[in-house]
């Protein structure tokens, strides 16, 4: 045993489960039964359900119906131990994880581990822009965009300058794929509905929302018909879709892209940036990858063998956001589907008497992909069917309320859905001072 490195008593086999999030959490639920006991660690405190962090950053739900807390999660899970930190160190070697929680430390002793630390927002190597164009990856990125959209209406309300107050209003989203589609969408929405009448100065509708993207169409994954009729939608809200706009430059008070066909450059000046264009797997990933004698990809993902193994070390396994494979995309199934595959394999070593096949190749099934543009409105793609408007905005509503964590969860964002459905209120438009400011004090890696 590593020196001074915790394991749990009774000498079990350990299997140490880095990130909380869709893979970690799965994998930790798939190993209930098996006779293991499993550590979980994540550096924040609940299971985020990324797909709805959107409605939060809109003041459709609250924090708290979209994530839940992991140690409540588990509470009846009886092998399965959680462990709020920082994961600041692994040593494949030694087999050890090390995590800490503000200057708090402990080390782990593993015999199986698995990494599923997900992924954060990539600027391309123009980190820079991060300080002005806040991308949406965490619930602090959610309560800190809800908090400077609606503190920009607020500011436009406080103004005389007209010339002032249509740079407050202007809302530059960059990147559309399905998280810049579906807050665009709710961002029209919030200006064009929620908050008509309520200013006295101006006229929330007149705010000028811009999406961006380098790409010629919107949700390149869903293929261009459906994303036609993304971007139909959108513009009949009012948004203005720019497209083979490669971003240059985000500052403080603007931001600059330059046209892909006609090489003009163009300059908008914004109240609200936000950047939703692209991402980078977590740095644990190369931590490990370099230890196991492989390199990752562009985008920080580890390649891993068929099984979802590291290299040489058969006990490690690295799913989700974080892994390459076969060019899977990064999408919560991914992550659940590996998570559950990396628990079987697991179970299947330590059962001596079981003939299933140890190294069995992951095998993703694709149950589609769907995105929200505004009510009503969505875009749904399994396979070859295509669904679009209202029909796909049921299907979607139903499969993410019936993928959250918990019933009560489930049934809050079902109420609150129907509520915002019929009605343009909004429940969670509070805002704090600390949402609002407190990010730059707390350093980027809140
Ligand atoms: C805004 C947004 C919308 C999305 N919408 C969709 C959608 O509609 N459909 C879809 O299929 N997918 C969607 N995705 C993608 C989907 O959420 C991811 O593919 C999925 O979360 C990946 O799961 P994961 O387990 O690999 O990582 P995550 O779910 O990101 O979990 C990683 C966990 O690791 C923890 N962690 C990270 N670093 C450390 C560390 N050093 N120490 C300890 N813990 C650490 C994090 O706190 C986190 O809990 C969306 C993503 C975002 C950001």
């Amino acid at each position: 045993m590593a020196e001074n490195a915790f394991r749990p008593n009774g000498g079990r086999h350990h299997v140490v489960v880095i990130g909380a999030g869709f893979g970690g959490l799965n994998a930790v639920k798939s190993l209930k039964n098996a006779d293991v006991d499993v550590t979980l660690i994540d550096k924040k405190n609940h299971h985020l359900f990324q797909p709805m962090l959107y409605q939060v950053a809109t003041g459709l739900v609250s924090s708290g119906e979209i994530a839940p807390s992991t140690r409540q999660i588990l509470r009846d899970q009886d092998n399965a131990h959680f462990v709020n930190g920082n994961v600041t160190d692994i040593d494949i070697k030694a087999q050890t994880v090390t995590a800490a929680l503000d200057d708090t430390e402990r080390t782990f002793e593993y015999d199986s581990l698995i990494v599923a630390a997900g992924a954060g927002q990539s600027y391309f190597g123009n980190d820079h822009f991060a300080e002005f164009a806040p991308g949406m990856k965490t619930l602090d990125d959610a309560l800190e965009l809800r908090a400077n959209i609606i503190a920009a209406f607020e500011k436009a309300e406080l103004t005389d300058d007209p010339a002032e107050r249509e740079k407050l209003l202007t809302f530059v989203i960059v990147g559309a794929g399905p998280t810049g589609v579906e807050l665009t969408g709710q961002i029209a929405e919030m200006a064009k509905r929620s908050f008509n009448g309520q200013f006295s100065n101006f006229s929330p509708s007149s705010a000028k929302i811009y999406l961006l993207d380098g790409a010629p169409q919107v949700l390149p994954p869903f293929g261009k018909r459906l994303g036609r009729k993304a971007q139909r939608t959108l513009e009949k809200l009012g948004v203005d879709v720019r497209l083979n706009a490669m971003v240059t430059n985000v500052d403080e008070k603007s931001v600059t892209y330059k046209d892909m066909k006609t090489e003009q450059e163009t300059t908008i000046e914004a109240g609200v940036k936000i950047w939703s264009a692209g991402v980078a797997a977590s740095p644990l990933g190369k931590m490990v990858a370099e230890q196991a004698g492989v390199e990752t990809d562009r985008a920080g993902r580890v390649p891993v063998n068929e099984d979802l193994t590291l290299g040489e070390y058969s006990n490690v396994y690295v799913i989700g956001d974080m892994m390459g494979l076969n060019r899977l995309p990064g999408l919560a199934q991914v992550a659940m589907q590996g998570g559950a595959h990396a628990a079987k394999l697991i179970e299947a070593k330590l059962d001596e008497e079981s003939t299933a096949n140890e190294k069995e190749a992951f095998d993703y099934f694709d149950k589609g992909s769907m995105a929200v543009i505004s009510r009503f409105n969505a875009v749904v793609k399994m396979g070859k069917t295509e669904m679009t408007g209202f029909p796909a905005w049921i299907a979607w509503l139903a499969l993410h309320v019936a993928y959250l964590v918990g019933f009560r969860s489930r049934a809050i964002v079902a109420l609150n859905w129907l509520i915002n459905a019929v009605s343009p209120v909004r429940g969670n438009l509070a805002i704090t001072d600390q949402q609002r400011l407190a990010r730059n004090k707390m350093g980027k890696d809140a």
